[in-house]
């Protein structure tokens, strides 16, 4: 029989331990099932912001997060002949409490999973959700691969763009390649010699061969990032298998059309080695109308039910606000009235969410020339600094009794 209270977290990524962490914080046992032998080592660094930053603090990692990675205030760009002609705010300590931080996403998991021990949070690697086998009054029972059942009073998928837990839900939902890929290599920051003054991160725009980003990592900043975008089309299983293999491959990607670029991006792509290449396909999720089931004891979250374009550099950050809020709802309400309330938590995160995806289209849309800017947003753009108080500094426990309140 499931206990009273506890809930089955399906997935040990961002959203999966931070949802963990933050039940804890409620009162609410948990257990979380990872279907890796061990910690996921993907994903390079991430830029976290300060809404999501304030979470890692008020989880009590802030500490140790913050002394592993590179704060920085803004993201810079500069046009192909090296002329600075735009930036926007990635966090300020003055303004919102935080700075944006460059991180490995290992290294924030490593933390993550160092206070769910300390906490005695029970995490199983090596489990594969397989299915739900049924949703009662009573609580949930699902299977996995291994063909053992589980058991508990909630069921939450943090199992990531391609879950298995949505198709419960939606069972003929798949994720949507985008036809782009982040390609990245890492060297080492003095293998360049960076001009003085020469803001990081940057992007260095063209408008015949893309952009090049340059993105310190560590707190010394002492590696560099080099990020370009490829336009690919859908492979399956096997074809994504051999572009993933063709390290070499990806380095010629890197270097076409470098020598359009200024000196520093021609240094840094000079340097790069296959071995420190990774590959980020983007896919999406079209928009769901139920991130929970109709009797409410199964749930989606993070990256398993919601698309935020790359672009706006958010996907791990409102990762990080639906699992706390999610906590949140737990801790404060009923189980029985999860059926209802979990919807108005839904509309909440998702009015925030599609808001966010049209300050990414104006950002995109204010580096093309100003003659075609209506072709692609619809909404004002101005050159004036983006407000971004509410993306940054988001009072979630007071927002989250406004959702319910509605
Ligand atoms: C290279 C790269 C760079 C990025 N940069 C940024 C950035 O700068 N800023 C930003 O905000 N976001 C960034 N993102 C996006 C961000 O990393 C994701 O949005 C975020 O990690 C999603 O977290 P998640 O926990 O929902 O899903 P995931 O991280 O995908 O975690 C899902 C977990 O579930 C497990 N799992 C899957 N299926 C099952 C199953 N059947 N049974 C059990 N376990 C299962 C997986 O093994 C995994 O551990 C980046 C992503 C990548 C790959």
């Amino acid at each position: 029989m499931a206990s009273h209270r506890d809930v089955a977290i399906i997935g040990a990524g961002l959203s999966g331990l931070v949802l963990a962490l933050s039940l804890h914080q409620q009162n609410i046992q948990s257990t979380v099932y990872e279907l890796r032998p061990a910690p996921l080592d993907i994903g390079g660094a991430i830029t976290v912001s300060p809404n999501a930053l304030q979470i890692i603090d008020k989880l009590g990692i802030y500490e140790s997060v913050l002394s592993e990675g590179y704060p920085a205030e803004a993201f810079h760009f500069r046009s192909q002949d090296d002329k600075p002609f735009d930036a926007y705010e990635i966090g300020s300590v003055e303004k919102y409490g935080y700075p944006g931080l460059r991180v490995y996403r290992r290294t924030v998991i490593k933390a993550l999973l160092g206070k769910c021990a300390e906490k005695n949070i029970k995490i199983v690697f090596g489990k594969k959700f397989k299915q739900i086998i049924s949703e009662s009054e009573t609580g949930v029972t699902w299977e996995f691969d291994d063909g053992t059942v589980g058991e508990a009073d909630t069921l939450v998928g943090t199992d990531g763009i391609h879950s298995r837990v949505r198709s419960y839900l939606y069972p003929d939902i798949e994720p949507k390649f985008m036809n782009v890929m982040a390609i990245a290599a890492t060297i080492k920051t003095s293998q360049v010699e960076m001009p003085e003054d020469y803001s990081l991160p940057v992007t260095i725009m063209s408008r015949t061969h893309g952009a090049y980003i340059l993105a310190p990592n560590f707190s010394d900043g002492s590696e560099l990032v080099i990020v370009k975008q490829r336009r690919i089309e859908e492979h399956d299983r096997e074809g994504w298998k051999n572009i993933l293999a063709d390290k070499e491959g990806s380095v010629d990607f890197l270097r076409q059309g470098v020598e359009d670029f200024p000196e520093v991006v021609r240094q840094a792509v000079s340097a790069v080695t296959p071995d420190s290449v990774s590959i980020w396909p983007f896919y999406q999720v079209p928009k769901m109308e139920r991130w929970t089931s109709i009797g409410g004891r199964v749930s989606i979250l993070g990256d398993a039910a919601h698309a935020i374009p790359p672009s706006s550099g958010q996907g791990a950050n409102q990762v990080f606000e639906d699992a706390y809020t999610y906590a949140l709802v737990r801790g404060q309400c009923d189980r029985d009235s999860l059926a209802s309330v979990l919807p108005k938590w839904q509309r909440g995160r998702q009015e925030r969410i599609d808001r966010l995806i049209i300050l990414a289209a104006q950002m995109n849309v204010r580096r093309l020339p100003e003659s075609t800017q209506s072709e692609f947003c619809s909404e004002a753009v101005g050159t004036e600094d983006f407000n971004m108080e509410w993306l940054f500094k988001p009072d979630l426990d007071k927002m989250f009794q406004e959702w319910l309140a509605v």
